[in-house]
Order: C-alpha cells, then sequence, then structure tokens
C-alpha cells in the first residue's frame, strides 16, 4: 500500500491521501478557487510530504 501524502496550503488547507494523483486534483481545485493560482503538478509534487 502507498504512503501516506500529506499537502499543507500556508492558508491551513490540509489534503491527505494514499493516491498521489488526488492529492495533486485537491491542490489544484484549492489553488484556483481560494487562491486564484494554477498551480502545476511538479510545484504539487515538491510540497508534498510522507505522513509518518
Ligand atoms: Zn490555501
Amino acid at each position: 500500500m502507498a504512503d501516506l501524502k500529506s499537502l499543507r496550503c500556508p492558508c491551513g488547507f490540509e489534503v491527505r491521501s494514499r493516491d498521489e494523483d488526488e492529492i495533486v486534483r485537491m491542490a489544484q481545485l484549492h489553488a484556483r478557487e481560494i487562491h486564484g493560482q494554477e498551480i502545476t503538478v511538479e510545484q504539487v509534487r515538491a510540497l508534498m510530504e510522507r505522513v509518518a
């Protein structure tokens, strides 16, 4: 089973999943809806952390 990954936005939003594609989708949606920014898959992956 894949490791649990987490992505935290400076605004306090957090998404956790074992599915990286889901985190990418959620993060991109959040960035667009809340911050009006487009972020790339590479940016999301760079910010993603493994949850111990
Ligand atoms: Zn945010």
